[in-house]
């Protein structure tokens, strides 16, 4: 059928019927807030590159939690920032590190909300790689054990599910493997599947403070000039036991998001990066876009993709909003 029988606009003519007609939906339900953990107590860091964040400590992490949970945000992802670092990256599977802390100090106050362990080397390494280096290149099989050392420690800690963030071969089944032999065969894993080095994380390397002291991250993430290989970190990942897949950045590769919503069953998120948010609010602060449907925008646009959940700095913002309006 064509025109003049068909006439798409028939279906936009009032809010309602566009409503009605509407075929994708955020919910608060959705969204996972990101937060970074220091040490200490009672501060609360703004952020520079990325406003209305904060690195907290573990008893401001709580309070950020309870503020995430009140308006129906029902996830945090956290990622560790300490002072003492070393060439191994040790304290990634430091219990008394503020990851670890901050797990036992969340699921204690809100039992319910499902908190996600970050799991990479290079908030702990000296050099700021994503892992143990030989020479100066990152020693794939030498990492495995770090990683999986490191999940071990946040599932002890408490933490709902695993997230390996480093891009190393095989760290899915590595990761398995020990969470089985420690007795967390019920802790899922949530594997950066296909993530990109590139120019996307610039504001979260001050935040989490592990930006490489030399060289890039290219010989472990991934050209973003490619897709078929994307696909095949994928699949491999979820060959190795991955229970989620996560795509990272997530505006710059909604193709990718198609893709996978096509191809894997699995749940599948995104990481709403520190870029995509740092570009949104500066250019807010700007007066130069009416950032509050640009966020909107932003996050429908996940879901059309095929995404089920969405990492994202605008978690709080977007859910008080959510939760004014309903
Ligand atoms: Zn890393």
């Amino acid at each position: 059928m064509s025109f003049p029988a068909s006439r798409p606009r028939r279906l936009r003519r009032t809010p309602t019927l566009r409503q009605m007609v509407r075929e994708n939906h955020v919910l608060p339900s959705d969204l996972i807030a990101p937060l970074f953990v220091c040490e200490g107590e009672g501060i609360e860091v703004p952020i520079s590159s990325l406003p209305g964040q904060f690195r907290f400590s573990v008893d401001r992490t709580v309070e950020a939690a309870k503020r995430l949970w009140e308006v129906g945000v029902p996830s945090v992802i956290l990622f560790g920032i300490v002072s003492d670092k070393d060439e191994m990256g040790s304290g990634s599977y430091n219990a008394g590190g503020p990851v670890p802390r901050a797990i036992e100090a969340i699921k204690e106050a809100l039992p319910s909300m499902v908190v996600i362990a970050d799991t990479c080397a290079c908030e702990y390494t000296s050099h700021g790689h994503c892992g143990i280096l030989r020479g100066l290149s990152v020693d794939n099989d030498a990492t495995l054990e770090l990683l999986a050392r490191a999940a071990v420690c946040y599932a002890r800690a408490g933490a709902d599910i695993i997230a390996p963030s480093d891009m190393m071969d095989g760290r899915v089944a590595a990761i398995r493997r020990a969470l089985d032999n420690e007795g967390f065969v019920e802790t899922p894993i949530m594997s950066y599947a296909a993530k990109f080095a590139g120019a996307f994380y610039g504001p979260f390397r001050e935040a989490a403070d592990s930006a490489p002291a030399f060289g890039d991250r290219r010989s472990y993430q991934m050209d973003i000039a490619n897709r078929r290989e994307a696909l095949r970190e994928m699949q491999l990942d979820i060959e190795e036991g991955a229970d989620f897949l996560l795509i990272k950045p997530a505006l710059f590769c909604l193709d990718l998001v198609r893709d996978a919503r096509e191809r894997f069953d699995a749940p599948l998120c995104v990481y709403n990066v520190s870029s995509e948010y740092a570009m949104i609010k500066a250019a807010g602060q700007m007066g130069w876009i009416d950032e509050e449907r640009l966020i909107d925008e932003t996050l429908i646009s996940f879901k059309r993709a095929g995404a089920d959940l969405i990492i994202t700095y605008h978690a709080l913002e977007w859910a008080q909003r959510f939760a004014q309006n309903v």
